[in-house]
């Protein structure tokens, strides 16, 4: 039950924007429950409309790496602010960005920036077509790449499944056109490669899944992906949107060792700013305009208030910042297995870095179809016992728990406390 403030806000907001939300996992519905609305955040908390404080493990969906409000950027959003909020000119600001990107992550010869994560992957997605000159691109089940209309697509049964739109309103001759596979099915991917390899433009991936929950890739499947694309002229496209600055400065890619032809960055790229990027092989991204046929704009793109964000976001992860990330990521994931134990719970906890999900499911997990058979009413009693106890924890099942470096061990102590309790509350 989320707290009056929030109630009267959300009454409110429900008669101006659908669900009361600008984005609908906001909303709660997946835990049958109210959205805390938010005040401020400093650090690891967030305050809700009535003051309360919470220990935050949404971070944003992830972009609060660092934690909120952290000091350097928000002092260099400031000095940026000063010297104007937009151009619609090119800045020198933008040159940095594009050559520390290319630093961190070699695959990324040339890049575009552009303003969201859904812009990133639509827009990959369209240079990959016209530098290949094909039409179908392949996503695993489970995958999210923001709501454009091509990837906006589930799998039903069966290895490939073509053209089942996810949403009212995209025409099934646009998704007739996206196949989808069950993620880490790597017989699947090449049996369609080999019935359908010239007819592939990409294959889009989340290197580790976060958006069905976190589901790490199996051994090769990555490289395997890479290799396939290769052999058949496809191009791979890893969507590192939540990967990307997360596992490593170089993202999965790095963690991994594995090199797509294009990467798509978001999210903590961005500093926290409305910020993210499409990127890869010199030769791909010479066919964007105005160098190439294929046309992507925008006005906002490359922002110098969000570009001075990501740049100071940039400076404070350095390895040692992931060395920590990981230590705490380790001490919340063991402390929540153990609470399993305790509490003799069904369950498993999926982790790698500071990004994890506890499944109420036997697991281990591997792919949406092992995942959707979890238990979301268990999950949705295990999330309001923690709100209870101040935790704010993502509202979904399928949702990935990030920590941040502002996330101290006392903090990840009372978490697990908390979480022991409510998981004996049942
Ligand atoms: C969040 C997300 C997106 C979409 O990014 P937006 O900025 O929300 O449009 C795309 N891909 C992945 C993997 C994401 O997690």
């Amino acid at each position: 039950m989320a707290d009056a403030a929030s109630m009267d806000l959300l009454a409110r907001a429900e008669r101006r924007m659908p669900g009361g939300v600008n984005s609908p996992v906001r909303a709660f519905r997946a835990v049958g429950g109210n959205p805390v609305f938010v005040d401020r955040a400093k650090g690891s908390r967030i305050y809700g409309a009535d003051g309360r404080e919470y220990l935050d493990y949404v971070c944003s969906w992830g972009p609060a790496i660092l934690g909120h409000a952290a000091p350097k950027v928000v002092e260099a959003v400031q000095r940026a602010a000063e010297r104007g909020l937009t151009y619609g000119a090119p800045t020198e600001l933008e040159v940095r960005f594009a050559e520390r990107i290319g630093e961190l992550y070699p695959s990324i010869e040339m890049l575009r920036a552009v303003s969201s994560g859904t812009e990133a992957t639509m827009s990959a997605l369209r240079v990959a077509r016209g530098f290949t000159g094909r039409s179908v691109i392949v996503k695993f089940d489970g995958g999210y790449h923001g709501h454009s209309d091509a990837l906006l697509v589930k799998a039903g049964s069966g290895p490939a499944t073509f053209g089942n739109p996810d949403s009212a309103g995209v025409p099934s001759s646009i998704v007739e056109h996206t196949a989808t596979l069950g993620y880490n099915d790597l017989p699947a991917l090449k049996e369609l490669f080999r019935r359908r390899g010239s007819e592939i433009a990409a294959v889009i991936v989340e290197p580790v899944a976060g958006n069905m929950g976190c589901v790490p890739p199996v051994p090769g499947f990555l490289e395997s992906i890479v290799e396939l694309c290769r052999a058949h002229g496809a191009l791979s496209i890893f969507d590192e949107v939540i990967t990307g600055c997360r596992l490593a400065p170089g993202g999965a890619q790095e963690h991994f060792g594995v090199r797509p032809d294009l990467t798509c960055l978001g999210k903590i790229v961005g500093g926290g700013m409305p910020l993210a990027l499409y990127g890869g092989r010199r030769d791909v991204m010479s066919q964007v305009s105005p160098l190439g046929p294929v046309y992507q704009a925008g006005t906002l793109s490359g922002n110098p208030v969000a570009v001075s964000a990501a740049l100071a976001t940039l400076e404070e992860l350095d390895r040692d910042a992931y060395a920590k990330l990981d230590r705490l990521g380790q001490s919340l994931a063991e402390g929540l297995e153990r609470a399993l134990r305790d509490t003799k719970t069904t369950g498993v906890v999926q982790r790698i870095g500071s990004m994890l999900t506890l499944f109420f499911n036997p697991g281990p997990v591997q792919s949406w179809n092992q995942i959707k058979s979890s238990d979301t009413q268990r999950f949705a009693r295990f999330h309001r016992g923690l709100l209870e106890r101040s935790v704010y924890f993502p509202p979904s099942q399928f949702e990935t728990a990030f920590v941040s470096l502002a996330h101290t061990q006392d903090e990840l102590d009372r978490t697990i406390d908390a979480a022991r309790e409510a998981l004996s509350a049942g």
